[in-house]
């Protein structure tokens, strides 16, 4: 089982020692604490050997990063960066990490405490490489891994930046490398794009005895470290093991996706193995679907903005929904082959992927509960502002329950091809704000007022059709002005929510095929969405 490895962000070792939080955690099984003795102001031997006295050694893990590597305290020398790595080695600390460049050029100076291994209280030795600006290739990031196994290493640690998740691949294939490899590999790609490396070390081959986070007080000591919190509740590391099953949402902007939670929450009250992530895609989503996803063990995908259209063509199988609303929420692995890669002899992994479009009727079976259960939606109309993906999963949601479908959007060609599409009509402005129009349910799939732009409407409040329910499917805020519009001229209202746990519930279902545990998405989605 993977531990978790807190690094400490205060500016001295008297801080450190002051705080709670850290006193704890040093105590406490499956955690790690870091000493970062380069950050700390007014360090001494004296001062180091009494924190780790006091904190419990067998728990900590002591770096005293070099300049070159991100060091903070540009004026230590390696003579005395070194020593203090050896009283650490000496007071029995879990883990002491050193640069392979340091160790390179100071390799007599290591002797000692590298022929102290095998005593009982010799710590295990780290040997590290970071780069902050960029990404080695595949081949060099080999190199540097060999480099550290051959100079003697118990862990291999390679912390390196990803411009962008396709960036983020030569880290990936280094760590899928199940031979000719026999050191526990922390492999991590620094930035939002490499979250996954930060999550999935202990799935790999070489599976990585701890991962780093931060306190949620501070910002970490690397880009994109996560919480220890959100590491060991929401993702549940310390569970995670090599071959677990990954299911992910992937989309751009992806931070702040409440799929997360909603997900590994259902994950968690089922007790299921494995994890759900979110992965940024910034660039096309082929070649993510098609070449990292399998390596990172991902069975399933939700698929959000921008990617819903162009992941159809990595997909052999979709249902018809998919077929007719032109666009996937919902990506399932449905095999896995081995393939022999032309003329170079080797294999790679090759994915069967199934589409599924969830959101459809999510939104629409939420929009008939709300009115009045089963068949009530059957030849009555239903008006939808907007004329994009949401709007074509409504439309076509609605449409299969028996309804009329109006449309009104800002670009009225792109809502005359939708009505066409789904066999609707378009509705004008004046239209809908005449007093005989009365739709039985007006749903807005437009962004418009979405936070931070929740002053918003996409209708003004004497444009709601007298007896219509209003849906708004934005749900950050849960309650937009639309709704409070709305509220105000005694309509009934249905939120975003619903059809939020509807879709993820769906998908949970094709990923793992297990009841979806609606009441824990619910209110996991629910808590995560009051953050807003
Ligand atoms: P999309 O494909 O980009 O479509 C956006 C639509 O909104 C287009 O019709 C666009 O009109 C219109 N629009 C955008 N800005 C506007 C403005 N300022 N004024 C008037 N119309 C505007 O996006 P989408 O995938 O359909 O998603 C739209 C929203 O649906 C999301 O923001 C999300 O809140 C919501 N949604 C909710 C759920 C859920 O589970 N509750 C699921 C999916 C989506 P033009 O054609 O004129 O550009």
């Amino acid at each position: 089982m993977a531990d978790i490895c807190v690094s400490s962000h205060h500016g001295s070792l008297d801080e450190l020692l002051a705080d709670d939080e850290f006193r704890e955690l040093a105590r406490r099984d499956g955690f790690l604490v870091e000493l970062r003795l380069d950050q700390y102001a007014g360090l001494s031997l004296e001062a180091f050997r009494y924190a780790v006295q006091t904190l419990t050694p067998t728990r900590l893990v002591v770096t005293f990063r070099a300049p070159v590597e991100g060091g903070k305290n540009l004026h230590a020398e390696d003579a005395q960066r070194i020593s203090y790595l050896s009283a650490a080695a000496r007071l029995g600390v879990a883990y002491v990490d050193i640069e392979l460049s340091t160790l390179y050029v100071n390799k007599l100076l290591f002797n000692p405490l590298v022929a102290a291994r095998g005593k009982q209280s010799a710590p295990k030795f780290i040997f590290s490489y970071h780069d902050f600006v960029g990404m080695p290739t595949h081949e060099a990031l080999g190199d540097l891994r060999r480099m550290a196994e051959k100079l003697g290493a118990d862990v291999v640690k390679l912390a390196v930046y990803a411009n962008g998740i396709e960036h983020s691949r030569p880290l990936l294939l280094l760590l899928c490398e199940e031979t000719g490899w026999t050191k526990p590999l922390i492999g991590i790609a620094m930035g939002e794009a490499g979250f996954w490396s930060r999550v999935l070390g202990p799935t790999f081959p070489c599976a990585a005895p701890f991962g780093f986070a931060r306190s949620p007080r501070s910002n970490g000591t690397a880009p994109g470290q996560p919480t220890w919190s959100e590491l060991d509740d929401l993702y549940r590391f310390r569970k995670l093991k090599p071959g677990a099953p990954v299911y992910g949402v992937m989309g751009n902007p992806i931070a702040h996706s409440r799929s997360p939670a909603m997900h590994n929450a259902a994950l968690q009250a089922l007790d299921l193995p494995g994890v759900y992530l979110p992965f940024k895609v910034e660039g096309a989503a082929v070649p993510f679907v098609r070449e990292m996803a399998p390596r990172l063990g991902v069975r399933g995908l939700s698929v959000t903005i921008p990617h819903k259209e162009a992941v159809l063509e990595t997909c052999v199988e979709s249902t018809p929904l998919v077929k007719q609303i032109g666009a996937a929420n919902t990506m399932v692995v449905s095999a896995t082959r081995l393939t022999e890669d032309e003329g170079l002899g080797t294999q790679s992994l090759h994915t069967d992927w199934f589409a599924a479009n969830t959101d459809a009727q999510a939104a629409a079976w939420s929009l008939e509960a709300a009115i009045g259960g089963p068949g009530c939606l059957n030849g009555k109309s239903v008006l939808i502002v907007g004329a994009g993906g949401a709007a074509r999963a409504v439309a076509f949601g609605v449409k299969a329950l028996g309804a009329e479908v109006l449309l009104y959007n800002r670009t009225v060609e792109r809502a005359e091809k939708l009505a066409y599409a789904v066999g609707g009509r378009c509705v004008s402005r004046e239209e809908l704000r005449a007093s005989h129009f009365r739709p039985v349910a007006v749903v807005n799939t437009t962004p418009v007022g979405m936070a931070p732009k929740i002053e918003d409407s996409p209708l003004e409040k004497e444009e709601l059709p007298e007896g219509s329910l209003i849906f708004d499917t934005v749900y950050n805020p849960l309650r937009t002005k639309l709704l409070r519009l709305a509220e105000e001229r005694g309509l009934k209202t249905l939120n975003g929510l619903a059809m939020f746990v509807g879709q993820g519930a769906a998908q949970f279902e094709l990923f793992t095929g297990k009841p979806a545990p609606r009441q824990v998405m619910e209110e996991a989605a629910q808590k995560a969405l009051s953050d807003f």
